[in-house]
């Protein structure tokens, strides 16, 4: 629980709609920063920055739901926390050894095209071809990829094990120096002012990065631009299109206001795609445990639910279902429906 006083307010600033331009808006949900205390390592001793109740709302004219008033640049740093679960440095990468150099020199086999790859994908299984770029494409042959927001560049070491070239931009100093130690590129600041050559990566990549960015339509251009002729983006936001934004309301764990400046449903997202230039490849939603396990843990702990269940036996019973797939089903279920927590976007830069 929180103990602190709640300290002053952030400075803050209306915008207007960054997809079309108007200032003509309605109230959609009003929500606190609930999850400031699971950002940070000492819940006990720590307040947000800012309590108010965050206005997210819906341009009337293209749909686009938004944080308004929003923290100013300047203030936005200060929401958040030091411990932020994205510059944790998370694994290195391991030196090649044996199999390593192994599963190293078959990768490369592959790719040179020197084998068939459904022969390879039998004979080294996933673990030898099971980025995240082929396993959502197939077939990519290894080339250049950027992260945006990448972190301490956790999800870059996957791909630079594979023979990609990697760089990552994060606005996080300290973290692109964690990145840079484990030999990628990176960069520290705001992606649009990032130098980056024009037509430099076959690959963009941003998980869960376009709802932090002050202009989600800026960040798809400057992508659009450091891509080369038949280059791919990959985005990744939550989906506040679905159902859960219902179930869930203010304490939704995919809001985390103030830090989430947009929120995507299927149709605004791939608004914005096309107005900056992508053609859109695919548009599907996709479902994780971790949300669920977060969410329903959140709530219980909050007790949004105490009129239906019991909190202890509640929580029992989530514990005996960390860890194990019992969600599984539940997850491809809710994939074919549409009703995913996230939503991904696959996008072509048209030669
Ligand atoms: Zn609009």
């Amino acid at each position: 629980m929180i103990t602190q006083s709640v300290s002053a307010h952030l400075d803050v600033e209306y915008v207007a709609c960054d997809l079309c331009g108007a200032n003509d808006f309605a109230d959609v949900i009003h929500a606190r920063d609930s999850n400031w205390q699971y950002h940070v390592e000492s819940p006990n001793s720590s307040a947000p920055p800012d309590d108010r109740q965050w206005r997210i709302v819906s341009c009337n004219n293209c749909g686009l739901a938004y944080l308004n008033p929003r923290p100013t640049l300047a203030a936005i740093g200060s929401c958040y926390p030091p411990s932020y679960y994205a510059y944790a440095p998370g694994s290195k990468v391991a030196r090649p050894r044996g199999l390593q150099l192994a599963k190293r020199a078959m990768r490369r086999a592959v790719r040179r095209r020197k084998w068939p790859f459904s022969l390879a994908l039998g004979v080294g299984g996933k673990a030898v071809f099971g980025d995240p770029v082929t396993q959502l494409l197939g077939w990519v042959p290894v080339g250049s990829i950027l992260e945006v927001g990448c972190g301490a560049g956790t999800c870059l070491d996957g791909f630079k094990e594979r023979g990609w070239t990697t760089f990552g931009v994060d606005i996080s100093a300290a973290a692109m120096e964690v990145a840079r130690s484990k030999g990628h590129g990176a960069w520290a600041g705001d992606f649009v002012d990032a130098p980056l050559a024009r037509g430099s990566f076959d690959v963009v990549w941003m998980s869960h990065v376009l709802e932090h960015t002050s202009s989600p339509l800026h960040a798809l251009r400057k992508a659009h631009a450091v891509l080369s002729p038949g280059g791919i983006v990959v985005v990744f936001v939550p989906n506040f299109g679905s159902v859960w934004t219902a179930v869930f309301r203010e304490r939704n764990w995919s809001l985390d206001l103030p830090r989430h400046l947009y929120h995507f449903t299927r149709s605004s997202l791939e608004q914005v795609a096309i107005a900056a230039g992508f053609r859109v490849d695919r548009l599907c939603t996709k479902a994780t445990q971790k949300f669920f396990l977060c969410n329903i843990e959140k709530s219980l702990n909050e007790n949004q639910f105490e009129q239906w269940v019991d909190h202890k036996s509640a929580m029992d019973a989530m514990r005996r279902c960390k860890g194990v797939d019992h969600l599984e089903k539940f997850r491809g279920w809710l994939e074919s429906l549409g009703q995913g927590n996230q939503l991904m976007l696959i996008g072509t830069k048209e030669r």
